[in-house]
């Protein structure tokens, strides 16, 4: 078991006369009953000690005095007491300082519920009392929020994340020093900021996030998110009915009425990948063409879709249609979109009994837009009108086609 192999790790350590305790987010989910990400450990051994008793180990962050340990095949980043120094620009710190008190390194910790400790026997440290805030469920900064926020704005965004995570409210003072630092977000990295909205986005308690944001007016300092969080929205809740990431940004863009023009530019402001922005960019575009209404299921033109987008990202359009019509009853979509694509005697231009460069050789003609334009045609003439699937009639409708195709272009 991972918690074992950690445990032990602690052992070594203590057995060697050093302290070692667990710490920070795996202390606050197992409290919580939760499943942890991973176990850190902290110590008062400095990393070249931590190194010599673990000759496996990884040195994953020696400048700031984290060394990865392995262990029955686990890997736990075992970090020496530190505390943090000058914050530049309101972000993380270049330097750190390694200290000799657990309690020193639990207060540069962001929150009372992820600044506890606990030992190889389950004792816990607790300075800020974390614990009775896990039981109130409340997010309280360590020290004065205000200052905690001015040295890393990150923090504004993880007590956010963490309320839609947990179901937690924000406890009024760090809520007030939210709102009055808000602004600072804008000094932080697009990424970290879009990691923490991933993962505020998988969140089930949206809703109080929502209301903390709006309150707070949070991104009031990045206009282009500022335009999706800062206004209340009803329906955010159906964003916890789909299940991918891809899915939630796209329902949220489709709820917050922006067009897959703004959808896109905001993807890339948030520099998510080439895969997200093309599927992300892709589900907007069917959704504004759609205009589904909310819970008022109406016959999608699914074979079209199919044709045009493939199964899987129908998959992913369906699983959008289920959420925005969540509230009523007949919302079988999946049936039907399977149903419709077992249907379809041709389900791609692979399956065409005539390909491209066959094409290509029989019209006597060069490259270009026209070979896919025509094999589409062909895809959708077969597939929903009949066509017969032979070289001959496929050829014959191709040059109709074609004609077609270029007296238009003309
Ligand atoms: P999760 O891993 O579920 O996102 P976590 O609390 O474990 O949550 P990590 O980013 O893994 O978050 O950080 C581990 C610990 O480091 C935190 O519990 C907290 O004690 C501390 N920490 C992380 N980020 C900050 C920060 N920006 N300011 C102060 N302390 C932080
Ligand atoms: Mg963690």
């Amino acid at each position: 078991m991972r918690k074992e192999a950690a445990r032990q790790v602690l052992q070594t350590l203590e057995e060697n006369g050093y302290e070692a305790y667990f710490v920070g987010g795996c202390v606050r989910d197992w409290h919580l009953g939760r499943p942890i990400q991973d176990i850190d450990i902290c110590t008062n051994a400095h990393p070249g000690d931590v190194m010599r008793l673990f000759p496996d180990h990884v040195p994953t962050g020696l400048k700031h005095g984290t060394v990865s340990v392995k262990r029955d095949g686990y890997l736990f980043e075992v970090t020496t007491y530190r505390t943090e120094g000058d914050y530049l620009d309101f972000r993380r710190p270049e330097h750190v300082t390694f200290v000799g008190e657990l309690h020193l390194d639990l207060a540069r910790r962001d929150f009372t519920m992820n600044a506890m400790a606990m030992d190889q026997h389950d004792r816990l440290e607790d300075p800020f009392h974390g614990r009775q805030d896990l039981a109130d469920g409340v997010i309280r900064a360590v020290g004065d929020p205000s200052v905690r926020f001015r040295e890393d704005a990150l923090r504004i965004l993880r007590a956010v994340r963490f309320s839609v995570q947990l179901g937690f409210q924000i406890e009024p003072e760090t809520k007030a020093a939210i709102a009055e630092t808000a602004n600072l977000l804008a000094h932080i990295a697009i990424e970290r900021v879009r990691d923490e909205l991933n993962k505020l986005l998988h969140g089930s308690f949206l809703k109080i996030g929502m209301e903390t944001m709006v309150e707070t007016r949070l991104f009031q300092g990045i206009p282009l998110l500022h335009h999706l969080f800062g206004k209340p929205e009803p329906q955010i809740w159906r964003i916890g009915k789909v299940e991918t990431l891809t899915q939630k940004w796209s329902l949220l863009f489709y709820m917050m009425n922006l067009s897959p023009i703004k959808a896109k530019e905001l993807c890339f402001f948030l520099k998510m990948s080439k895969r997200e922005i093309e599927t992300i960019g892709r589900n907007v575009i069917v959704l504004d063409r759609l205009q589904p209404k909310w819970d008022t299921p109406a016959a999608m033109p699914w074979d079209r879709l199919l044709l045009e987008y493939g199964l899987t990202a129908c998959e992913e359009i369906e699983g959008l249609l289920r959420a925005c019509w969540w509230n009523h009853e007949e919302r079988d979509t999946l049936s039907v979109l399977r149903k419709t694509y077992d249907a379809l005697p041709v389900k791609t231009t692979k399956e065409l009994a005539i390909n491209g460069k066959q094409l290509q050789e029989a019209l006597q003609k060069k490259q270009g837009d026209w070979i896919a334009h025509t094999l589409n045609h062909l895809l959708v003439q077969t597939a929903l009108h009949g066509l017969p699937n032979t070289p001959e009639r496929l050829l014959e409708e191709a040059r109709n086609e074609v004609a077609r195709y270029e007296k238009h272009q003309a």
